[in-house]
């Protein structure tokens, strides 16, 4: 090609650019972010208690990543700084307060340089939609079954539905209804695995009958660790609630008292053992609890894992692959039995590192692993460099593509700053912040705040 058609076509492709024109390849941007959902249960991170064969798929055809960390670790506040590319303390939801969606978003500016855009599952940021030509949300947490979707003119019930199957049902839907002439942006947020884990009926029994590996740190005694852990309501051993293990009440209760039954954390368990009753205590119930926290977790995640499928098939079916940029991940880590615990929350590893899989056909090399340290912020400034958009300065994240392609600018970050401000919140977890580099963490835990958590109304 000679030089002067070269640099018409960087000067065409530029005022493309600018000017958010549509363009016919640029690519499709699916989004697909469960919660909760632990890289320590995804096979192709190396799952000691899983396999997620279409999830390994994304990280075969794709780019995994190995470092991308929450700044904050908790729903509400990582969906606000994915969408808006800012920390807690600029984004203003620091923890279940209500996002502002007036707010600069990623999804609008997309919208605005021509993309289609629609928001699918849990929102759960309190406000409605706003930047999205299509939303179809859960209410809250929605329900693991005959979940209601609300959209802008309409509420739906799904009866006798498992909701990541509609959540999937809906995306596709949203793909093949969505108008030709523009390309499109899909958030697609499942519900699934966060507590209190249903499964559905084709996994429910999936890992009954198998024994999950307890993780190396799950008898960790807390010798050496800060008051903040040992005050901690998180632990397996006496805070997975008699609900949580999917345990029926004894007859006869009031309502309350019914509630009050199934928030407690039982500390003895009758089982059947070779057709006898067996009393459950002490250690042998946390081993106990343990199995079944991660029967239905990991359940739930199967289905997860089978939706992906479902979806990564109707791209080749409606020849979508080649120009669609593919992402898994989820909006925070979880504790699997590390430490003894459940949940998140935490500055610890296994709840700090979110899994993140991208595969973008012809630009992302397939099966490159890339160690360089990503942040949730910088998930939004990757999907406008992605469309050709300019990059928006109100934005603290950077666009992820040059270390996509295997090429990290030498000013990369090499640490991140993380704070967790839910106190007085839920499982008693103390206020605290840090910063890791790529290879050490410091955390400082302030003060445990005296009072009672106000925004506790529902489980996070
Ligand atoms: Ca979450």
């Amino acid at each position: 090609m000679a030089v002067g058609a070269r640099l018409l076509m960087a000067v065409f492709g530029s005022a493309l650019a600018s000017a958010g024109a549509q363009s016919a390849s640029r690519p499709n941007i699916i989004y697909i972010m469960s919660d909760d959902h632990a890289a320590h249960a995804i096979s192709a991170y190396g799952s000691r208690v899983n396999q997620t064969p279409n999830i390994d798929r994304l990280a075969r055809e794709g780019a995994l990543l190995t470092n991308v960390f929450a700044t904050n670790s908790i729903c509400t506040p990582c969906r606000a700084a994915i969408l808006t590319g800012q920390y807690s303390h600029v984004n203003g939801v620091t923890m279940f307060n209500r996002f502002d969606s007036n707010r600069l978003t990623v999804a609008r500016l997309l919208q605005q340089g021509g993309y289609y855009t629609g928001i699918i599952g849990k929102w759960h940021l309190g406000s409605d939609p706003q930047g999205f030509d299509t939303w179809n949300i859960l209410p809250g947490q929605g329900s693991y079954w005959n979940p209601i979707f609300y959209s802008a003119a309409s509420e739906t019930t799904y009866t006798g539905r498992y909701t990541t199957d509609v959540i999937t049902d809906l995306g596709i839907a949203f793909i093949r209804n969505r108008p030709r002439n523009k390309p499109f942006f899909l958030m697609l947020h499942h519900k699934a695995p966060h507590r209190n884990w249903q499964p559905d009926s084709a996994h429910a029994a999936h890992f009954h009958d198998r024994w999950i590996p307890e993780p190396e740190t799950f008898w960790d005694d807390y010798q050496t660790r800060t008051d903040a852990l040992h005050e901690n309501e998180q632990r397996i051993s006496r805070n997975i609630t008699n609900s949580d293990l999917k345990l029926e009440p004894p007859p006869g209760l009031t309502p309350a008292e019914r509630s009050a039954w199934l928030n407690t954390s039982p500390d003895s368990v009758v089982v059947e053992h070779d057709g006898k009753p067996v009393t459950l205590k002490g250690d042998e119930l946390t081993r106990w609890k343990y199995q079944r926290y991660m029967q239905d977790y990991l359940a739930t995640v199967q289905s997860v894992d089978d939706n992906i499928g479902r979806l990564l098939a109707y791209l080749d079916s409606a020849g979508l692959a080649r120009n669609t940029i593919v992402i898994y991940t989820s909006d925070q880590g979880f504790f699997l039995g590390d430490h003894g615990l459940f949940d998140k929350r935490f500055m610890y590893e296994e709840s700090l590192r979110m899994p993140f899989l991208v595969r973008w056909p012809g630009r992302i090399k397939p099966g490159i692993k890339i160690d360089a340290m990503a942040l949730n912020v910088d998930f939004a400034p990757t999907f406008l460099d992605a469309a050709g958009l300019p990059p928006n300065a109100q934005m603290q994240g950077r666009s992820l593509l040059p270390v996509l392609r295997g090429r990290a600018p030498t000013d990369w970050r090499t640490a991140m700053y993380y704070r967790y401000y839910h106190d007085p919140g839920h499982h008693n977890t103390r206020q605290h912040y840090g910063i890791r580099t790529m290879t050490h963490k410091l955390i400082y835990f302030g003060r445990k705040i005296s009072g009672s958590c106000t925004t506790c109304g529902t489980i996070p």
